[in-house]
């Protein structure tokens, strides 16, 4: 008897793994918001950035990741700019990393009008441009902030209108996961200098990013039939993913994933995919497809309730907050 219970739980568990197996799992990874999410005062402050990005792209450099990164220029200090820019971005392309326009000042098109938005993601692609070209390269990659796509049929279509114009390929996003928001608790974290909460937000963050794959992947697949599509994983370029982002690595790889560029990636059909939402949301393009396709949205998981409260604390109250049972 305990010989075939343990032969049928046997049995399932391979079956629980096959469907793993089956699928051609592939995933491109995209950082966004360079030169990094930090203080005004290390953006303003030579050393102290490109220690950070050193650090950050020799952290990724032995993974291999073939990601792209996307970039805020403006978020560099005026004075520092011209000079500081093509350092930083040099390092990200010598990491073998390629790079794309996140405009020049992470404008949110909620609150400007279409004209303003082309002109900031002009604006934008002074230095960037700059450095791909430089070693036989082309700035075409384009990531909308907040993943906000136009708010009205009017904007979204001049967005896409100017886009096209300028030869820009819109990178979507699948894997969309709120990995800022723990980035901004740990931030506060170290900024009061709490070890012991840094290594929890961390746990939470490889947990919650476990169960945003277990929903993506059967959802994604809805949409194809079966089949999962390539995604596109977002992350975000900050000190959380600096000590963290060697974990969701590995998840990735646990689960079967290859790395892919993002062109590779892109060459999935589903990327043909219509897509009509037009709302003021930012939202995975699996969520965009699913609701073009006439089929009600279901969410990903959110963070946790104490990353949630957290994120809306200021570092003074992280503890109190974080420590609420
Ligand atoms: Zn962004």
């Amino acid at each position: 008897m305990i010989l075939r219970a343990l032969i049928c739980g046997l049995a399932a568990a391979v079956l629980l793994v096959q469907p793993a197996t089956a699928q051609d799992r592939r995933v491109a990874v995209t950082f966004d918001d360079l030169p990094f999410q930090t203080t005004d005062e290390v953006l303003c402050d030579p050393t102290r950035l490109m220690k950070t990005t050193e650090d950050f792209v020799a952290m990724l450099k032995p993974l291999d990741t073939k990601g792209t990164a996307f970039v805020n220029e403006g978020k560099v200090c005026e004075v520092e700019r011209s000079s500081l820019l093509p350092r930083v971005l040099k390092v990200w392309l010598d990491g073998g990393l390629d790079l794309g326009n996140h405009t020049f000042s992470h404008i949110n098109i909620h609150r400007n009008t279409a004209e303003a938005y082309l002109a900031d993601l002009d604006a934008g692609a002074t230095y960037t441009r700059a450095a791909l070209e430089a070693r036989g390269g082309r700035l075409h990659w384009f990531r909308h902030p907040y993943l906000f796509t136009g708010e009205t049929q009017e904007k979204h279509d001049v967005l896409a209108a100017g886009l096209a114009e300028r030869a820009y390929t819109v990178a979507p996003v699948t894997i969309d996961n709120n990995d800022w928001m723990f980035a901004d608790v740990y931030r506060k974290a170290e900024q009061i200098g709490d070890e012991g909460l840094k290594t929890r937000i961390g746990a939470a963050y490889v947990a919650h990013m476990t169960t945003v794959l277990d929903f993506f992947e059967p959802y994604s697949a809805e949409i194809t039939g079966g089949r999962e599509p390539a995604q596109v994983l977002l992350l975000h370029a900050n000190s959380l993913n600096q000590t963290y982002y060697p974990q969701i690595h590995a998840l990735y790889l646990a689960r079967g994933y290859r790395f892919v560029p993002l062109e590779e990636a892109l060459a999935d059909p589903i990327y043909q995919h219509p897509d009509t939402y037009v709302r003021a949301a930012g939202i995975s393009w699996l969520h965009r497809w699913t609701r073009t396709d006439g089929r009600p949205i279901r969410w990903e998981p959110e963070p946790p309730a104490w990353i949630v409260a957290a994120n809306k604390a200021p570092a003074s109250e992280l503890q109190g907050v974080a420590n609420a049972p």
